[in-house]
């Protein structure tokens, strides 16, 4: 099967300008779906991971499917004010001013190695302030998992020193 006919595009979204990529599609279709979790089997061995965290909001998905094909754990990065008890947080910056996210405090375990998903790699803000804050509270990052990358925006470039895989570039 080829993926990228499983990514529908929406121009003009969620501004004029921007090409939406949107993986909703692969979500609907079972073959789809357990193929997703064959590819990144075959790249990140099992031995390698505690536990997958899943970025706001797409990447909870991703991470719950990998999480379940590895027969792990899974956490999730949220942006700010979502999560109860005990937090820690960081800002970084985004294309117009700054964003935060959120993690609770006592969800990783010190050297604990984490795998991060999204379901989609732009500029990798999000993505390395993600390693930043696991590597923050102790943890180490196991790789990342898109499933799309935009390669023009070279996102890759704040991250290349970790694991990465993506499943469809443009
Ligand atoms: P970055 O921080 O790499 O610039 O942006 C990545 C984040 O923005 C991801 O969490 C992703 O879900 C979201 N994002 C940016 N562009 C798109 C897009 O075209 N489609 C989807 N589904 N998400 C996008």
């Amino acid at each position: 099967m080829n993926l990228k006919d499983k990514i529908a595009e929406y121009p003009n979204f969620p501004k004029k300008g921007i090409l939406f990529r949107d993986f909703s599609p692969i979500l609907k279709d079972p073959s789809a779906l357990s193929e997703i979790a064959d590819e990144f089997s075959k790249y990140f061995h099992t031995k390698d991971i505690d536990v997958f965290a899943g970025i706001e909001s797409r990447g909870f998905i991703l991470a719950c499917i990998l999480a379940s094909r590895y027969n792990k754990g899974m956490m999730m990065i949220r942006k700010a004010g979502k999560l109860p008890g005990k937090t820690i947080k960081l800002a970084y910056t985004v294309e117009y001013g700054k964003d935060t996210i959120e993690i609770q405090k006592d969800i990783i375990e010190k050297e604990q190695r984490v795998l991060i998903c999204d379901d989609l790699l732009a500029t990798g803000g999000t993505a390395k302030a993600s390693a930043k804050l696991i590597e923050k509270v102790g943890g180490k990052i196991a790789g990342f998992a898109f499933i799309i990358e935009l390669t023009e925006l070279n996102g890759i470039k704040g991250i290349s020193k970790y694991n990465c895989k993506s499943l469809v570039k443009y």
